[in-house]
């Protein structure tokens, strides 16, 4: 019988994991398919309750059910419990259980490049839901300190304290001043939607010096505003691409037990853009 999976979230339409999956799917010869299904703000218990109804094998979850889908899992997972959020449920007869794929996935690049983040100072800029993921990564990754500037202040408190939490040191900066001090961090990430579809900076790019390792997590364009400075000024740059392609990989392995296809999935992505 033909396994679905979904991926629920509003907006829903513009997500390009169904085309990421399917095309796994196809490539491994498995009866298996992936949609896009939107559940409104507010509708998220009826609409899982929907998606049981028709068996569903697993799904992904995005904004803005990240954090709301963890009261309706049965089970949650280590990296789940510590984020507070899930982005991927499998389904086993009604049970479902959560895991966060988007910790492995920040990880991933990092780790792929061989940079040891320990002792590290990291300045995030951002305080959503994606930056309590990445902070959770680099606590893993022992990170000596990590700095958050974000436009709302409480928010970046907030994240600060998370970290303190999670045994970094932390500390939060003004945004819109972060990046005259960018030369005293060996790495930066921009976790705000800051750059998606040509929006911008999230910070100024002035000091961003050679070595600087600059992670952009925003993956629309695949070149940002911030990655197109930070390479002129001689920063090495990880893109959003790969975190997004990580992610997706490893919840196809959560869901299906094997590895997903690196190249299908690199392919699709990359042609989607
Ligand atoms: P979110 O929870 O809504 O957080 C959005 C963040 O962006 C907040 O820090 C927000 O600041 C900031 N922001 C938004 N507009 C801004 C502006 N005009 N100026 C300054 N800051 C602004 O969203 P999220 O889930 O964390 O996602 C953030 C971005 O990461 C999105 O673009 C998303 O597509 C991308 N993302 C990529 C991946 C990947 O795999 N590559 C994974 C997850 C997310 P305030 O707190 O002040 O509102």
């Amino acid at each position: 019988m033909t396994r679905t999976y979904a991926v629920i979230g509003d907006p829903i339409d513009h997500s390009l994991s169904p085309a990421l999956h399917n095309a796994s799917f196809a490539f491994l010869g498995l009866d298996c398919t992936y949609i896009a299904y939107r559940i409104p703000k507010g509708e998220l218990e009826a609409g899982i309750s929907d998606l049981k109804k028709i068996n569903i094998a697993g799904f992904n979850v995005t904004i803005p059910h990240k954090v709301d889908m963890m009261r309706l899992l049965d089970e949650a997972d280590e990296e789940c419990r510590a984020v507070g959020a899930t982005n991927t449920v499998v389904n086993n007869d009604g049970y479902l259980k959560g895991y966060n794929t988007d910790v492995w996935g920040f990880l991933d690049p990092v780790r792929k490049r061989k940079i040891d983040c320990s002792g590290m100072d990291v300045l995030i800029v951002g305080a959503g839901g994606a930056a309590r993921a990445i902070v959770a990564g680099l606590a893993k990754e022992k990170a000596g300190r990590i700095t958050i500037a974000n436009r709302t202040a409480e928010r970046a408190e907030s994240l600060a304290k998370f970290a303190e939490k999670l045994g970094v040191e932390s500390d939060c900066v003004d945004i819109a001043t972060a990046g005259e001090t960018a030369d005293k961090y060996k790495f930066i990430i921009n976790a705000t939607s800051v750059g998606l579809k040509g929006t911008g900076l999230p910070i100024s790019t002035r000091k961003i010096t050679k070595g600087t390792i600059v992670y952009d997590i925003v993956y629309m364009p695949v070149e940002t505003q911030l990655i197109v400075e930070a390479k002129e000024r001689g920063a090495a740059i990880i893109y959003g691409w790969e975190m997004l392609l990580a992610q997706a990989m490893k919840s196809f392995e959560i869901w299906i037990g094997r590895p997903a296809p690196y190249e299908a999935m690199k392919l699709t992505l990359l042609g989607r853009f």
